[in-house]
C-alpha cells in the first residue's frame, strides 16, 4: 500500500532553497534539477531517471566511434585512412555527433539558453556555449574548409575539428546527471520506507481506559 501521497509536495533547489514549486523542474538560477520536499510517488523519479539513463547510453554509443575516429593516429590498427578519406570521416563523425547534442543533449542547450535569457550564467551556459562553439566551428570547417587559415588545417588542407570534444562533453554531463537522478531516486524511496513504518494507529489512555485512534487524530 503506498501510503505516501504525492500532494502539495512542493521542489525546491538543494543549492537555491528559496527557489520553490509546486512541480518538478530545473532551478532559474543554476539549472539543478529541483528535488521534492517530501517523498513523492517514486515513479515520477523513477521515470526521469529512465529518460535520462536512455540518452545516456545512445550519447555513449555514438560517442565512442566519434572518439575513435577523432583519435585516429592512436587507432592506427583500424586503418581507417585506408577506408575513406579524412573529410568523409568528418562527415560520419557529424552525423554521430549531431544527435548527441540535439537529442541527448537537447535539455542542455534548453538550460543554458534560459540561463542567457535571465542574466543569470551558471555551468549549463558554459556547457552549452563551449560544446555549441564546438560543434559550429566543426561544421562550418567541413562545409568551407577554404575560408580557415593554414594553422587551422592538417598536411591534406582538412580543418582540424571537435565533434568528439563536444560529444564527449555531453556524455560525461548525461553520466553526472545519471548519477544525480539515481541518488535523488533511492533517497525518496528510502525515506518513504521509513515513513510507511509509521503506525496508522495511536494508543491513548483517558480515565484509566487504553484506546486505539486513527494516527491523523493525534496533534502535539
Ligand atoms: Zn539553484
Amino acid at each position: 500500500m503506498d501510503q505516501v501521497q504525492n500532494h502539495n509536495v512542493l521542489y525546491y533547489c538543494p543549492m537555491h532553497p528559496e527557489i520553490r514549486q509546486n512541480r518538478p523542474g530545473t532551478c532559474p538560477i543554476c539549472g539543478m534539477n529541483l528535488v521534492p520536499g517530501a517523498a513523492i510517488d517514486s515513479s515520477d523519479e523513477e521515470k526521469s531517471y529512465k529518460r535520462m539513463a536512455k540518452k545516456f547510453r545512445i550519447a555513449l554509443a555514438l560517442s565512442i566511434p566519434v572518439f575513435i575516429i577523432a583519435m585516429s593516429e592512436f587507432f592506427g590498427f583500424l586503418h581507417l585512412d585506408l577506408i575513406a578519406s579524412k573529410a568523409s570521416w568528418g562527415w560520419v563523425q557529424f552525423a554521430l555527433a549531431t544527435p548527441v547534442l540535439f537529442y541527448s543533449g537537447r535539455d542542455f542547450f534548453k538550460r543554458g539558453w534560459s540561463s542567457i535569457r535571465r542574466w543569470s550564467p551558471n555551468m549549463w551556459t558554459l556547457i552549452s556555449i563551449g560544446v555549441g562553439t564546438a560543434w559550429l566551428f566543426s561544421v562550418i570547417g567541413l562545409l568551407f574548409p577554404g575560408i580557415f587559415p593554414a594553422q587551422f588545417k592538417d598536411a591534406q588542407g582538412n580543418v582540424h575539428l571537435y565533434f568528439e570534444a563536444a560529444a564527449v562533453i555531453f556524455t560525461l554531463v548525461l553520466l553526472g546527471q545519471v548519477i544525480e537522478l539515481g541518488a535523488h531516486s533511492k533517497t525518496n524511496s528510502a525515506i518513504k520506507a521509513l515513513l510507511n513504518l509509521v503506525p496508522p494507529v495511536a494508543r491513548i489512555i483517558r480515565k484509566g481506559q487504553e484506546k486505539e485512534i486513527p494516527l491523523e487524530n493525534v496533534h502535539p
